[in-house]
Order: structure tokens, then sequence, then C-alpha cells
């Protein structure tokens, strides 16, 4: 069996991933820390609080490592870790400096979560510590002057506002590169890349449910003598055209991917052999049926088209590839424009 292509990091998955498990290890050794302070001051339910949440923290550091559930185990995190912090800043015990924790809220959870969720729970929190603080100091507003109320209410949003900003341009930032990553500037289908991703993302759900998986691969026939005959320019609009017939043509998941040069592939879940040789049929009489026009050049096209199946002709992508390709060879022997599923 050959071997598959790793599924790479697209969401900055790993990189939130690393941040709570450092989260978690701090907030372990904390819990501990303020467990003997606490206990040593005699506040004990803060105490039992924080050896609850030390080893909690742990707990949740041995699931965090290996999850594809990061998202939800974040809130499960965050949200005891934040009302813990609530709670804190509402004991008497607590000196009023406490409250300078709540600047960390926007920054954790922008990184944690991402733009948009991040942004919600940070406004939740800090509404949720400044009622708090007004209820625990309730006359704070009539002693204080506006240019220090005005300080807390600008800081803070200026925190939440960059913690945001940050956030959302790094996510956009993420995607385009994404984007760039996996398409063919030129034709705008799939690259390799995208291909292999999807391969594997399709084997698993085609083992999950037991549903068949098949792949083309197709080349222009002669497409050396288009670039000879027409130029390089008209070479690369006629690869254009042939995407868009093989956009058109499929259904919205099949994945149509350009390979390279003049060469393309298909993946078509959910489809059998024979059902994806009549796919490559109607591909193939699509293409040879309409020529590149543009003014008064027209440029005849055909493809020869490989077929294979995945399980019969296969379990990895190379395995799938290498089947088709020569098919795919014997179909440009047994003279171009034609399907060839076997041998
Ligand atoms: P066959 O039917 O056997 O496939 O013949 P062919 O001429 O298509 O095959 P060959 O591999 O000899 O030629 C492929 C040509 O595709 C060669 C190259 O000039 C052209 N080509 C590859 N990439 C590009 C591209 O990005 N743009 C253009 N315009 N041409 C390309
Ligand atoms: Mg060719
Ligand atoms: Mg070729």
């Amino acid at each position: 069996m050959g071997t598959d292509f790793q599924v790479g990091d697209h969401s900055g998955q790993s990189q939130r991933r690393a941040l709570l498990k450092a989260l978690l290890i701090l907030t372990a050794g904390c819990g501990a820390l303020f467990f003997v302070i606490n206990i040593r001051r005699g506040v004990m339910v803060l105490a039992y609080i924080e050896l609850g949440a030390a080893i909690a923290s742990l707990l949740l550091y041995v699931v965090v490592r290996r999850t594809p559930r990061l998202r939800f185990w974040t809130l499960i995190y965050l949200f005891p870790f934040l009302t813990i912090m609530m709670v804190a800043l509402h004991l008497p015990q607590a000196s009023p400096t406490v409250f300078l924790w709540i600047y960390i809220v926007p920054v954790l959870c922008h990184l944690l979560l991402g733009p948009r969720l991040g942004l919600s729970v940070s406004v939740f929190f800090i509404l949720v510590a400044l009622a708090l603080f007004l209820y625990k100091y309730p006359d704070y507003l009539y002693r204080s002057g506006f240019a220090e109320i005005a300080n807390i209410v600008l800081s803070l949003s200026v925190t939440l506002a960059f913690a945001y900003i940050y956030e959302r341009g790094s996510h956009r930032s993420r995607s385009d590169l994404v984007v760039m990553a996996s398409t063919d500037p030129l034709t705008r289908l799939a690259n390799l890349y995208r291909f292999r991703e999807a391969f594997v993302h399709e084997r698993s759900r085609a083992q999950r449910l037991d549903t068949p998986l098949s792949l083309l691969v197709l080349d222009l026939d002669l497409f050396k003598a288009v670039n000879d005959n027409h130029g390089h320019r008209i070479g690369d609009l006629v690869l254009i055209h042939v995407a868009q017939r093989l956009r058109e043509r499929l259904r919205a998941t099949d994945l149509p991917c350009r390979v390279g040069g003049e060469e393309f592939t298909v993946l078509l879940p959910d489809t059998n052999r024979d059902e994806a040789i009549l796919v490559a049929e109607s591909l193939r009489e699509l293409i040879a049926s309409q020529p590149y026009q543009r003014g008064r050049v027209s440029v005849p096209l055909s493809c020869s088209i490989g077929v294979a199946e995945w399980g019969t002709d296969g379990d990895s992508l190379d395995e799938l590839v290498e089947a088709a390709d020569q098919r795919l060879y014997i179909a440009k022997q047994q003279g171009r424009n034609q399907v060839v599923w076997e041998g």
C-alpha cells in the first residue's frame, strides 16, 4: 500500500492547542500556589476552589493534547476559569487590584476562541466583572472623578478592540493563505495539495458509510500543438475553458483539480466504477463538443481519461492515480479521445 498525505493545520488549531496547554499548566501551578496561600490566610472556600481548579486543569491537559474538538474543550476550560475569577473578585477579602486581571480576559478569549466567539465571551465576562466591581464598591461612581471612570472604560475598550482586530486580521490572512496554498492560480481549480486532503477526507467518509469512491485522470490530447499553433497565451485560456467545462458538468460534491500542465484529476465521492465511467464519458463528450473560441480563433479539443475505483484498484491516492494513469496511457495508445477503465 502506498503512503498518504497527512492533513495539515489550516485554522491555527495547533497554535491554540499549544496556548491552551500552556495555560492549563499555568492554571494548575497557580491553583496549587493559591491553595497554599489561601489556606494560610484562612480563606478556606477559595483555597479548595483553587485546589479543584488545579486538579481539573491537569485532567483537561490530558484531554486537550489530542482532542479534535478543541473549541468545545476550550469553552469547558474558560467558563469555570473565568467564573472563578469573578468569584475571586467578589470575595470580601480580595483586594481591589484583583480587578486588574480583567484585562487578561479579552486577550485570552480572542487568542483561544478566534474573533467572533472571543469577542462575545470577553464582553460577557467584562460586563459581569464591572457589575461585580460596582456591587462591591457601590459608592465608587460617586467618589471617583469622571477621568478615573473614563480611564477604566477606555483602557478596557482599547484592549478589547485591539484583541479583536488582531485576531480578525490573523484569521483572514490565514484563510487567504489556505486559499492560495490550495488553488491552482491559472484555472482556480483545486491543486494537488487540496486534492490530497480531500481524498483523505472522502476516503474516511467512504469507509465509515460504506460508500464507493472513484477517481478520474484526464489529459488533453495533443495540447502541445495548441501552444505551437496558437501560442502559450491561448494555451492558457484553453486550460481555463476546460476547467470551466469541468465545473459546470460535475456535481458540487465532486472535486476537479489541476495536477499540472494539461492534466486534471477528478475525485468522485459516492460514485462506483460504472457511474464514474458515465461521468468520464460525459466530460469527454462535453470537451470534444465545445471547441475553445475567441474571435476568429477556434481550437478543437479532445481529452483522454483513465478511471480508477477505490478498493478495486487500491487504497491510497498514489495507487489509484497510478492505475488511472496506466489507463490514460492505454487511451492515448488506442488513438486518444476516449475513456479507459481496465488494464
Ligand atoms: P498527448 O495527447 O499525448 O497528451 O499530447 P500532448 O501534446 O498533450 O502531450 P505533451 O505532454 O507532449 O504536451 C503537453 C504540453 O502542455 C506541453 C506544454 O507546452 C503544455 N503545457 C504544460 N503546462 C502548460 C501551461 O501551464 N500553459 C500552457 N499554455 N501550456 C502548458
Ligand atoms: Mg496531453
Ligand atoms: Mg500531459
